[in-house]
This record gives structure tokens, C-alpha cells and sequence, in this order.
């Protein structure tokens, strides 16, 4: 006997059939003698379309009646599952975010969780073996009272905190996806689902482009070291032996994955802008003349490099931005003009990051140079380079995106048979 967390996405509760199976997958935990929290999303494409209301009401709404609209999509889901659940005898109770209350910060939008009470969650289990069938994403901010929400994909944030809160022995994660692919399947049909990734693998998975889970979800998972486990909502319930081990990823800590690659994964994203400043004068104070005011804006600048300019004199100096932000980081530059002093500015908005994921390259050299004599001799051309201790990264063009993630990918080895 346990305690688990089970999450399920928007498109595994997106109407009363998917809804009942859901109930199944949690009957079958629960007859296996399980204390169960359930978490949810809102029904797949709802919280978009709640968003668009919400624009469409006024372009600049309030933050926090945002927060109200959008936390609805949850609040019909789990109410939804829990009538379910009672139809087949089983004892549920939905609940809220401010019920629980999941206490976050008053970043409305993107909140972040403060604290969690599991107190009544906790003592109903051992009272009366309820379920609980809790909305994913939302939260309450204590001093204003106001209810929250966690940023897009937060209730797999939820999921992971709630685990830790009441000390569950796993937080499952169901989703339309049977687990963590070594890249995007669509992509590499070659690509591999993992057994096992550490929580830091999956850190840099997630944040450099692969989408199954949200950032926070994992780096709550992490600091909690509370295992994770991505698996299908569309294998029949009745199909799964209790006893046996699931399709699925574990993500969790590193000392518990014996066989390990020197390359986890490959992860990619298409929204990327590059920006090159041409010629800037080289003295001291350029580069916080540059990226103090994108700073101040709130924009976050990822790669940049520093070259010396075509004249010998002066310097080029190039950097990427979300592509969302693009306009805005131009504006904030062309605005500084004056202080920065620069020749030209010219920017690229079809590129795309390849990046190539292993903790493993913490002890073997020369892992990202491999990657650049391949992607040469495929005539990929790369304009930006960053690396970190356990990743690295290429800015390219777009067009070529899908070639350099299945040429690293084979390069690597992470291939299936
Ligand atoms: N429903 C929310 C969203 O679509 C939260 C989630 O699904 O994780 O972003
Ligand atoms: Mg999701």
C-alpha cells in the first residue's frame, strides 16, 4: 500500500467518455489499496479558448480577474471526475485551489507555490478512504485572497508539489504521450522512449525545447527528490497489471540510473530570434549598455557571442531572444542606440536551437566538437554556440532544424534498433 499523485492532462479529460476512463485508472489504484490524489487539467484547447475570452474582453485585463476566468477550465474538470468517481462507489471529494489552500505568490499568470496544506486531504485518506480530485493550476494568494493560476502547463507544477506536500511514494503523470522520447518522435521516428532520466536531464529537456512536461514541475521534483513517472492515459485501465512496471519514464535522481549515455537527449526549439549588433566600439560598459536595459525590459537573453568586426577595430556582437520578445528587444536596443554606439543592427527571426543533453558529457571530452564536424559536413551552417556542463547548444537556420536533430541524434547513438 502507497500513496500516489495522479495527473491527467487536457486532452485525457476532454469529454465525459475520456473522463470515465480516467475514473477506471484511478479505481485501479484505488483496489489495489492505494491513498490517491488526483490532479487535473482543464479539458484540451478550454484554457486557450479562456484566454482568448479574456483578450477579447479587453486587450489589457486585469491580472487577477485573468486569474479568475482561466482557473475555471479546472474547476469543471475535477468536479466533473469526482461525480464520476462516486457513480462507481468510490468515496471522492473535488477541490479547489483555495480549499486546500495551495498558497502561491501574487504573480498572477505565473505564480509561483508557497505552501501546501495536506492536512485534510491527508486525514480523509486515513478516515474514509476518500479520493482526492484536486484542480491542477490554480492557487490562492494569502494576502489578497485572490485566486491564482501557475503559468501555462502549471498543473503538472501542482501535481509535483502536492506529491511532496502529502508525501506520496510517486507522482504520476498521465499524458497523451507514453513517456520521454530521447527527442520529438514526429521528428526522429527512430527516437527511443527512456526507461529513466535524472531529474537534471529532464531539467534541460524541458527548458531547451521538449514539451511533456512544465520546467518548475521538474525542478519541484528535483529539490523534493519525489520520482516522477510520465506514462499513457490511453492504455486501457483494465489492461495494466497492478504488479507489473508500466510503459513509462521515471525521472528521477541520478544514483538510480545505472546504464547511462553520454547523451540523454536532443531538444529543439523554432522560437528563437538572433539579434547582431555590427561594429560597436570595444570598451569597457558596452555589454551592460546592451543588456541592462533588455534586463530591465524582462527580457531574457540566452545565447550571445562576441566577435571581432569585419574593420579589426571595433566589435560585432550577437545574442538571441525569445522570439515573442523580438519586437520588443529591437525597440529597447534601437532605443539605446545613443549609449550602445553601434554601426548596424540586423536580426534573423528564422532560427531555430539544437540542443544535444547528457550529464554524461560532465566526464567525457570532446562530445560537442563531435556534433560540429557533423553538422559541417551536412553543410548546416551555425551562428550561435553555448555551452553548460551537461548541455550544449546551436543557433541554425530553421530550414535545417529537422536535419540536425536526426543527424545528432544517429551521431549519438540514441537510434533505435
Ligand atoms: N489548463 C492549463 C493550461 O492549459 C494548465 C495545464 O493544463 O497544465 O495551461
Ligand atoms: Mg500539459
Amino acid at each position: 500500500m502507497g500513496r500516489l499523485v495522479m495527473k491527467f492532462g487536457g486532452t485525457s479529460v476532454a469529454n465525459i467518455d475520456r473522463i470515465r476512463n480516467v475514473a477506471r485508472h484511478v479505481k485501479r489504484e484505488v483496489d489495489a489499496g492505494h491513498d490517491v490524489a488526483v490532479v487535473v487539467s482543464a479539458m484540451s484547447g478550454k484554457t486557450n479558448e479562456l484566454v482568448d475570452w479574456c483578450r477579447d474582453a479587453s486587450p489589457l485585463h486585469d491580472a487577477r480577474e485573468y486569474d479568475a476566468v482561466v482557473a475555471s477550465g479546472e474547476q469543471v474538470t475535477s468536479g466533473l471526475l469526482a461525480i464520476v468517481l462516486q457513480g462507481m462507489g468510490i468515496q471522492a471529494r473535488s477541490w479547489q485551489g483555495w480549499q486546500i489552500p495551495i498558497k502561491t505568490s501574487d504573480a498572477h499568470a505565473s505564480a509561483r507555490i508557497l505552501e501546501i496544506d495536506g492536512t485534510e486531504i491527508f486525514n480523509r485518506f486515513g478516515d474514509r478512504k476518500e479520493v482526492a480530485v484536486i484542480a491542477g493550476f490554480q492557487g490562492i494568494n494569502p494576502q489578497t485572497n485572490r485566486i491564482t493560476t501557475l503559468g501555462r502547463g502549471g498543473s503538472d507544477t501542482s501535481a509535483v508539489a502536492i506529491a511532496a506536500a502529502i508525501r506520496a511514494d510517486r507522482c504520476d503523470i498521465y499524458t497523451d504521450v507514453d513517456g520521454v522520447y530521447t527527442t520529438d518522435p514526429r521528428v526522429v521516428p527512430k527516437a527511443r522512449r527512456l526507461d529513466k532520466i535524472a531529474f537534471e536531464d529532464m531539467l534541460e529537456l524541458a527548458s531547451l525545447g521538449a514539451k511533456v512536461l512544465q520546467v518548475r514541475s521538474v525542478e519541484l521534483g528535483m529539490v523534493h527528490n519525489m520520482p516522477v513517472f510520465v506514462r499513457s492515459s490511453f492504455d486501457k485501465p483494465e489492461d495494466i497489471d497492478p504488479h507489473g512496471t508500466p510503459p513509462g519514464t521515471l525521472i528521477c535522481s541520478e544514483e538510480e540510473i545505472m546504464e547511462s549515455h553520454v547523451v540523454t537527449g536532443i531538444a529543439f526549439t523554432k522560437d528563437e530570434a538572433q539579434i547582431s549588433l555590427r561594429q560597436i566600439e570595444d570598451k569597457p560598459g558596452v555589454a551592460a549598455a546592451i543588456f541592462g536595459p533588455l534586463a530591465d525590459a524582462n527580457i531574457n537573453v540566452d545565447m550571445i557571442v562576441q566577435n571581432v568586426s569585419e574593420d579589426g577595430k571595433t566589435t560585432d556582437l550577437t545574442f538571441t531572444v525569445p522570439a515573442s520578445d523580438y519586437n520588443r528587444a529591437r525597440d529597447t536596443i534601437t532605443s539605446s542606440k545613443g549609449k550602445i554606439g553601434y554601426a548596424r543592427l540586423d536580426s534573423a527571426t528564422d532560427v531555430s536551437k539544437v540542443s544535444v543533453i547528457g550529464s554524461g558529457m560532465r566526464s567525457h571530452a570532446g562530445v560537442a566538437a563531435k556534433a560540429f564536424k557533423a553538422l559541417s559536413e551536412r553543410n548546416i551552417n551555425i551562428r550561435a554556440i553555448t555551452t553548460s556542463e551537461i548541455k550544449f547548444s546551436v543557433l541554425i537556420d530553421a530550414a535545417y532544424t529537422e536535419l540536425a536533430v536526426r543527424t545528432l541524434h544517429t551521431l549519438y547513438g540514441l537510434d533505435q534498433a
